[in-house]
């Protein structure tokens, strides 16, 4: 049997370099790698989990599939999904919430950054996100998992009921571990904290037109910090120099050691390069939007074949835990 790799992104808004180069490149790799069985999500269950607007949720997770495909994973060998067509899920997830401790999930860093997001809205469904993760890693049986530095305490979660299910019920689920990219963490264009789909003025998306990335590029506060550090903003800028022009790097650094770079200079520099980066993408992005029926047919596939998989998991779950 073939390994098997699962990831997800939630439909909270638009892909952004973030999710790009800490998810989906990581995808791609794998995909070209030819040696796994692989199903890749919109986990529109996980967005419910903080405020949302329905009407919202319903186009952001088609354009999501959309991007997977323009972005170049090939439904014939990755399997593409809504995880919301996959009922068994949310059921594996009930199942696994009773081997995981109230505490353990409480004290979770990812929970408190999310409930200080959203101080009105610390609810259940809120602290079950990683028991929900949990399940829509385990019930393919996937071992490999890529996704951002974000989620390693997410997967943390998955390992330990992977272990506590098996010494408990016998079952044989795999420990996953995170497949790493280059652009395991990209941080906000603020500044502050990681690039995010929801934190304002955080992100570069990925249909953002040349104009639009300098702009937000051009937004990267440089003002110099105390002691002659480098500012966080500065920082910022030279992750993405390190990821789109490395070779240019060097000569960069050097005018800023002699106090010569041009911030602006710098900055458009990293525009043009994201830009010339994504447009391929965007170009294939528009000719699949324009075939809705393909779309239809590649989440109908999808749904179909992960099904399969999901409900034999299920099922062995069932019957270990003496409910079936
Ligand atoms: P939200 O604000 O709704 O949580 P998000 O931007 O954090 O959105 P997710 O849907 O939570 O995106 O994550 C999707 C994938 O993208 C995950 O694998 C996550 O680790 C990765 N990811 C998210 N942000 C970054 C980032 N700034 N750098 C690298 N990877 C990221
Ligand atoms: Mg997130």
């Amino acid at each position: 049997m073939k390994k098997c790799v699962f990831s997800g992104i939630r439909a909270t808004g638009r892909l952004h370099l973030g999710n790009y180069l800490g998810a989906v490149k990581g995808f791609l790799e794998i995909q070209e790698k030819g040696d796994y069985e692989m199903v890749y999500c919109v986990v529109d269950v996980h967005s419910i989990t903080t405020p949302y607007k329905p009407d919202e949720l319903k186009k952001n997770k088609r354009e999501i599939i959309i991007d997977y495909l323009a972005a170049g994973l090939d439904p014939k060998k990755s399997i593409l999904i809504y995880q919301s067509d996959i009922p068994e899920h949310m059921e594996l997830a009930f199942y696994f919430s009773t081997v995981e401790t109230i505490a353990r999930m409480m004290h979770l860093p990812t929970y408190k950054e999310k409930v200080k997001q959203y101080p009105q809205s610390n609810t259940m469904a809120l602290l079950n996100y990683p028991i929900l993760m949990a399940a829509d890693i385990l019930i393919y049986k996937a071992g490999l998992v890529p996704v951002g530095i974000d989620q390693e305490p997410h997967l943390e979660v998955a390992r330990e009921i992977a272990r506590k299910m098996n010494q408990t019920y016998g079952t044989d689920f795999p420990e996953p571990v995170r497949f790493a990219t280059k652009g395991e963490y990209i941080p906000s264009l603020t500044g502050e904290g990681k690039m995010s789909k929801t934190v304002v003025n955080s992100f570069i998306n990925l249909t953002d037109s040349l104009e639009e990335i300098r702009k937000k590029i051009r937004s990267v506060p440089t003002a110099t910090a105390a002691g002659g550090e480098m500012s966080p903003g500065l920082k910022t800028l030279f992750t993405f120099a390190q990821l789109f022009i490395p070779s240019e790097v060097e000569g960069f650094k050097k005018s800023y050691e002699g106090r010569t770079l041009q911030f602006v200079t710098l900055k458009d520099r990293i525009a043009e390069a994201i830009y010339a980066d994504l447009k391929p993408f965007q170009e294939r992005r528009v000719k699949i939007a324009a075939d809705q029926k393909y779309v239809d047919e590649v989440i109908k596939d999808g749904a179909a074949r992960a099904r399969k998989i999901a409900r034999e998991t299920v099922r062995e779950v069932k019957e270990k835990m003496g409910l079936s």
